[in-house]
């Protein structure tokens, strides 16, 4: 008989998102009449833009008038360029350190198999639930110790003392996940932040995996859209972004990761560069991004585009501060909703996240995330996502002052 891969038994939790959706059906058929306020989406919630779907149509014809098959695993050029043009030129990024893949999701589930299985992992707690889960069924996160905590983990805390955010100290590791602004906490790392971070990895010989799915939703003035703003980040950083929050692409998939020649691994030869082992690895592995994706990642770049992608993150933005604002007029502790579309709330009552979602669900009609989801800092906390429509939001607002 076949056996198991044993590693996929250590996860000792669902995956969360699955969970709420079927929370939320379960909710809209005992209830087929009432409004729910949705405010647990991770999702965007406005159609891709004029000048993006205008893109995706010439591609279609394009490719019904001659074959475009397979497409470089790593991108198409045209990508690359565009890219570079509008995102990396100050940082001086080449063509061949540009990966375009389908999702940061997907690059983020590969790009351990890179590092060795006794590298020690360092990750915010609480964070996207994607850094741990796939470790665990790479084999690489060792045992179960106790809830949610595996042995070749830590775990750098975001809380209160923190300002909801991880901080480097002196616990070793060497693959590290960062995500700026965090999800689910919705707090971004200044300058300052980075800059301790960067000098952690140098010093530990570490490798940051810095997942910048949200960096279009930065606007506060100290906080870097990008890691390779500090001095020293190319040598330890790569840096993922999608297409996804920023241009609404996560029913059509595109995104890219950075990784600088620069980047060294040990090896029992010396050192390896991991620009030339990801490439190895994507060509045997992945057979590219759609070519329709990447000309519609291309139009979201142009000045058109990006202006449309513009409006749409201004509504994200305004509802994600309206729910900060509200909130936090009624006296609740709330933290993020500035630079990013995730709000997070401290439970007012003593609850467990799971007990607060089920009271936000059944009194206010509010569906929101519990922070338990996202790990154990989150037990106190329930994550509320601007992504919802403004009605949604205010809706929600007025429902939760009765409560
Ligand atoms: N990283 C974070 C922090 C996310 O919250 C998400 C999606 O919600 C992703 C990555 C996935 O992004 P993509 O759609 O590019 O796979």
């Amino acid at each position: 008989m076949a056996k198991v891969n044993e590693n996929f038994l250590k996860i000792d939790r669902e995956y969360i998102f699955p969970i709420i959706e079927q929370k939320l059906d379960e909710f809209r058929r005992n209830n087929p009449h009432e409004t729910l306020y949705n405010l647990g989406i991770g999702d965007v919630s406005q159609p891709l833009t004029k000048t993006v779907a205008k893109a995706i149509n010439l591609a279609t014809q394009e490719m019904a008038s001659r074959p475009i098959g397979y497409g470089p695993a790593t991108g198409y050029d045209f990508l690359k360029q565009a890219i570079i043009e509008t995102i990396y030129k100050k940082y001086e990024v080449s063509l061949e350190e540009v990966f375009i893949s389908d999702g940061i999701l997907s690059d983020i589930a590969d790009m351990q198999e890179l590092f060795c299985h006794q590298s020690v992992i360092g990750l915010p707690d609480p964070s996207y639930p994607a850094y741990i889960d796939t470790n665990v069924f790479a084999g690489r996160a060792g045992n179960l110790i106790s809830k949610q905590k595996y042995s070749n983990m830590i775990y750098f805390a975001c809380n209160q003392e923190t300002g909801f955010k991880p901080l480097p100290d002196d616990r070793s590791s060497q693959i590290i996940y960062l995500c700026s602004p965090n999800n689910p906490t919705g707090v971004a790392l200044t300058e300052n932040d980075l800059a301790r971070w960067v000098n952690y990895a140098h010093k530990q010989k570490a490798i940051i995996l810095y997942d910048a799915a949200y960096c279009d939703f930065i606007c506060s003035k100290n906080v870097p859209k990008s890691i390779y703003e500090i001095p020293g980040a190319k040598e330890v950083a790569i840096e993922m972004r999608s297409f996804s929050k920023s241009a609404g692409f996560t029913g059509l998939r595109c995104s890219y990761s950075i990784i600088p020649k620069e980047i060294k691994l040990l090896s029992s030869h010396g050192s390896e560069s991991m620009n030339r082992l990801w490439k190895l690895r994507q060509n045997a592995k992945y057979n590219g991004t759609s070519y329709l994706s990447q000309r519609a990642a291309e139009a979201a770049l142009s000045p058109q585009g990006t202006k449309e992608a513009n409006m749409q993150l201004t509504q994200y933005q305004k509802s994600a501060k309206d729910l900060f604002m509200g909130l936090s007029s009624m006296g609740y502790e709330v933290c993020g909703g500035i630079d990013s579309p995730y709000v997070w709330w401290k439970i007012p009552y003593g609850k467990s996240s799971w007990e607060f979602f089920e009271t936000l669900l059944t009194r206010c009609k509010v569906l929101a995330v519990p922070g338990i989801g996202f790990g154990l800092e989150g037990n106190r906390f329930i994550r509320l996502s601007g992504f919802a429509h403004s009605d949604a939001v205010h809706g929600a607002l007025k429902s939760i002052k009765r409560l």
